[in-house]
């Protein structure tokens, strides 16, 4: 009898049967051990946060589920990737380890040990994971990478072209050895000791089903007014999607193909609210194309002259802006919707970070820190570039002198201010008038609101004006440096 072809299929961030071109490749052996290693000592800082483990525990248990239904399982161990590979490739004789790419820096040196402790003795095959085409392929004519948006996206939609739908449907069976054990996600400890997390039930629901619904849902209902509702934050108007894009849960590829099915060539589409919607998920390709050539940027400014920006450390402005008590309520209600939901608006998103980085004089690296801890979305490519495009040091970036101004931003995106009525309840008698400025209320309005200004609500922790010309002092100051050292 022919010995039989056993196979791993090491799921990274890929929790879907759809799309999903390591999976398809496996259905092809006699045995199959999906496995799954959360490498609990590992010692990279932006290792997931505790808002993503929340949904990685979910997702787990769902993908497990949905592997179950196709005749699998999936084995979940603890260590290290190359150890723990090494050791199921012996206990079954696997003759091959299939994934597909995640697109984190910390990725190569986890590919180089497996392939040093694995290369000799099994095929090691990679396939493209969930980004729409890899960051080598799309670059500038001279083979440099793309600094800026528009050129990457024209690039983009000349050269794509949908692809033809993929999903595995029945899998080979676990060899004998592993069908008896049983591998349970709690084992994994991810979920945080604090019950902070259990709120987002009410939010969230992981799991490649849901993101399909979430389209399909978002598609019939949303998209048609996506231009005008996606910046207004107290609004349905944007997918929602960010999660089950950053756990694989549904691949881009998947998304424009809907688009193309109901729209036709995407080249050819006209319609504004469509188009916005592709430039957002290719801002997410944007981010990965920038996070694989510019592996630093997590932690560095992509330009160099902002490592010299003189930042603040204040514990006490950083836990204001953290719990959402700055007495700015675009600001607070931004910071509250992320602490309770683990998810906030674009546009809160901008507002708040400008807010640490310009208003606080406190670096983008800690604001992207906190962020990375409290997003269920929290994605290395997409924080960081969020972080470092407000701060006007990474690519097509914002100019820092373009200071936003929280009040206007909220007149302008939250007019009735339904959104900081929503997420600071106590200002909610406030007229629209002065719910974004409470401290500028009349006596007579804030007692008919029954607020009392550093008791139920905090006074503001900084004076705008004040805070912008600090804030422009230091962007002059870094440049002067700059010249300076040119200069020597
Ligand atoms: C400071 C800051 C930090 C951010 N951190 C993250 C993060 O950790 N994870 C994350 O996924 N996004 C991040 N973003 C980008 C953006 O805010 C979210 O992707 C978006 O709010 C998700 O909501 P949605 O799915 O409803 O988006 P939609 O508007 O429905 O867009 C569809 C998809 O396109 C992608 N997308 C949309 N806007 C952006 C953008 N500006 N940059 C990159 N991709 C985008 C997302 O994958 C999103 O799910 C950050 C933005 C800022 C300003």
């Amino acid at each position: 009898m022919p010995k039989k072809r056993t196979a791993i299929l090491w799921i990274r961030n890929d929790f879907r049967l759809h799309e999903n071109p390591a999976l398809t490749e496996a259905a092809s052996f006699d045995e199959l051990i999906p496995v799954y290693i959360w490498d609990e000592g590992n010692s990279n800082p932006w290792r997931p946060g505790e808002a993503s483990k929340w949904w990685l525990h979910q997702t787990l248990k769902i993908f497990q589920k949905r592997l179950a239904e196709l005749g699998s399982d999936l084995i979940l161990l603890k260590g290290s990737p190359h150890e723990q590979l090494l050791h199921i490739a012996k206990k079954s004789g696997a003759t091959a380890i299939l994934w597909n790419c995640s697109y984190d820096p910390s990725e190569s040196n986890i590919v180089k040990a497996v392939q040093k402790a694995l290369h000799l003795k099994v095929d090691l095959q990679w396939f493209q994971g969930n980004i729409l085409c890899s960051p080598e392929e799309l670059c500038k004519k001279d083979g440099s990478p793309y600094l800026v948006y528009t050129p990457f996206w024209r690039n983009f939609l000349a050269k794509y072209s949908v692809t033809a739908a993929t999903k595995s449907k029945k899998l080979p069976p676990l060899p004998k050895e592993f069908r008896a054990i049983e591998f349970c996600v709690e084992d994994l400890n991810l979920l945080s000791h604090l019950s902070w997390h259990e709120a987002f039930h009410k939010y969230w629901k992981p799991g490649e089903e849901e993101a399909l619904k979430k389209v399909r849902n978002f598609f019939k209902k949303n998209l048609n007014k996506y231009d005008s509702y996606r910046n207004l934050p107290d609004t349905e108007g944007t997918s929602m999607l960010s999660p089950h894009f950053h756990f694989g849960e549904i691949h881009p590829q998947q998304v424009l193909r809907m688009i193309a099915d109901e729209y036709g060539d995407l080249k050819k589409i006209r319609d504004p609210n469509i188009i916005q919607f592709m430039k957002e998920i290719l801002w997410r390709e944007f981010s990965y194309h920038l996070l694989q050539h510019f592996p630093k940027t997590p932690n560095q400014p992509l330009k160099e002259v902002y490592k010299d920006f003189p930042w603040k450390k204040n514990e006490k402005l950083f836990t204001a802006w953290t719990k959402g008590e700055t007495g700015y309520p675009i600001v607070d209600a931004g910071m509250r919707q992320l602490w309770n939901t683990g998810w906030m608006h674009n546009r809160v998103r901008m507002i708040t970070a400008s807010f640490l980085i310009k208003h606080l004089g406190i670096s983008w690296q800690e604001g992207a820190k906190w962020f990375w801890d409290t997003l269920v979305d929290a994605d290395l490519a997409n924080n960081t570039q969020g972080w470092q495009w407000t701060a006007g040091c990474g690519a097509d970036a914002a100019p820092f002198f373009r200071i936003f101004n929280p009040i206007m931003q909220s007149e302008k995106f939250d007019p009735d201010g339904n959104y900081v009525a929503f997420w600071c309840p106590e200002l909610k008698n406030l007229p629209p008038k002065w719910i974004y400025r409470p401290w500028q209320a009349p006596a007579k309005e804030l007692a008919k609101a029954c607020i009392i200004l550093g008791v139920d609500y905090p006074h503001p922790v900084v004076d705008h004006r004040v805070a912008r010309d600090k804030a422009l002092w230091n962007y002059e100051w870094m440049r002067a440096r700059q010249g300076s050292k040119a200069r020597k």
